[in-house]
């Protein structure tokens, strides 16, 4: 690729952030360079978003196309009003609410924003990140940042510095390592300009908590969309390097048929991969495949948290094949799903 760069890695503790880094950071921020830094969810790969020129910067990194539109973070919901035209009563009330944190609202733009961000379109997706490096870069840069996850289109989410490294070595000025994000599934999308408002991508913040607020949310199932509405929407995104099984449906069964699934796999000389739950791991016990668990189905918390390291996990083992499970529709399940339905790309068995 042309315009290969230096690739620094600046390591920052979150718990006491050296001043001097960030500010090194800043600089290449204003000077329209890129600078992969952590969020909450996961690393983000983050350019001015008032800069043309720097945001088009992002997408050559990732090898990401033109029509996927970019998250342009703060930081405090004080910066809204200069990137959207308007500010709905309920945007604000979402802001107080569940920022900073993992919710991406989506509203009509404001002309300041370049198309480059929008992918030319009429709206611009915002959120106020909820890490403290993150924090300090957007304080420090003084604009906002456009930033998708530091990762080559299609692949897994980095939730570590390394994770970015491996993917985006030579691409970006700075990464600012500050060890594994905290949540580690992305933001949750939510559109503002339709009514009731609807969540485009699950993420962090759960359906549940956003009725809360607003009483009716609708959830766009990516599985029945006629067209792409949200990049996150294709299939075949967020995907492991092994293929990918979900199995969905009743617990016992679902164990079952994976453990079938497994042996049929191995038969075929193909090294099967498991990802279930803690709860699960003993069921396969002694057996030649290698199962790994993100957490226990009681804490989604975690399990999302650990998700794409465990996917990671079980590609760096050589797997050819992952069979995973379901974990429901509650809470965080949704945005587990989510990412186990994309990284399957439609391979789901219903047990
Ligand atoms: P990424 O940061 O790469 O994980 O992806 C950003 C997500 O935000 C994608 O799923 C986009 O579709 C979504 N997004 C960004 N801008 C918009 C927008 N204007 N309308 C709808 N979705 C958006
Ligand atoms: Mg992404």
């Amino acid at each position: 690729m042309k315009g290969m760069v230096t690739t620094q890695i600046l390591e920052v503790d979150p718990s006491a952030i050296a001043a001097e880094i960030i500010y090194r950071a800043a600089d290449v921020i204003q000077a329209g360079g890129l600078v992969a830094f952590p969020t909450e969810t996961v690393y983000g790969l983050g350019a001015n978003a008032l800069n043309a020129i720097a945001v088009r910067r992002i997408f050559t990194a990732k090898d990401r196309p033109a029509h996927d539109p970019l998250i342009v973070h703060l930081a405090s919901s004080q910066g809204l009003p200069g990137v959207v035209a308007t500010v709905p009563d309920v945007a604000w009330r979402l802001a107080e609410h569940f920022w900073p944190g993992p919710l991406t609202l989506v509203l009509p733009r404001a002309s300041v924003i370049p198309d480059e961000v929008t992918a030319g379109g009429p709206t611009v997706a915002v959120r106020v990140p909820a890490h403290p490096v993150a924090q300090a870069l957007l304080e420090a840069s003084g604009v906002p940042i456009a930033a998708p996850s530091a990762n080559r289109f299609g692949r897994l989410s980095p939730t570590r510095a390394s994770d970015v490294l491996a993917d985006l070595a030579g691409r970006v000025e700075i990464i600012l390592d500050a060890g594994a994000t905290f949540v580690g599934v992305e933001s949750t999308v939510l559109s503002l300009v339709e009514d009731p408002p609807v969540i485009l991508r699950p993420g962090g913040v759960s359906r549940e908590s956003l009725m809360t607020i607003l009483g009716n949310v609708s959830v766009r199932e990516h599985e029945r969309l006629p067209v792409q509405r949200s990049p996150g929407m294709l299939d075949q995104h967020y995907a492991p390097r092994a293929r990918l099984i979900l199995f969905r449906g009743e617990h016992t069964a679902v164990l079952q048929a994976i453990q079938r699934e497994a042996e049929r796999f191995d038969k075929a000389q193909q090294r099967v991969g498991v990802l279930v739950a803690t709860e699960d791991l003993a069921a396969f016990e002694g057996r030649p495949w290698m199962a790994l668990a993100p957490g226990p189905f009681t804490d989604l918390d975690m399990v999302a948290h650990r998700l794409f390291t465990t996917l990671r996990a079980l590609d760096a083992a050589g797997v050819d094949v992952i069979l995973a499970r379901d974990f429901g529709a509650a809470g965080l399940g949704l945005a587990i799903r989510d990412r186990l339905t994309r990284a399957a790309g439609g391979q789901i068995i219903t047990a």
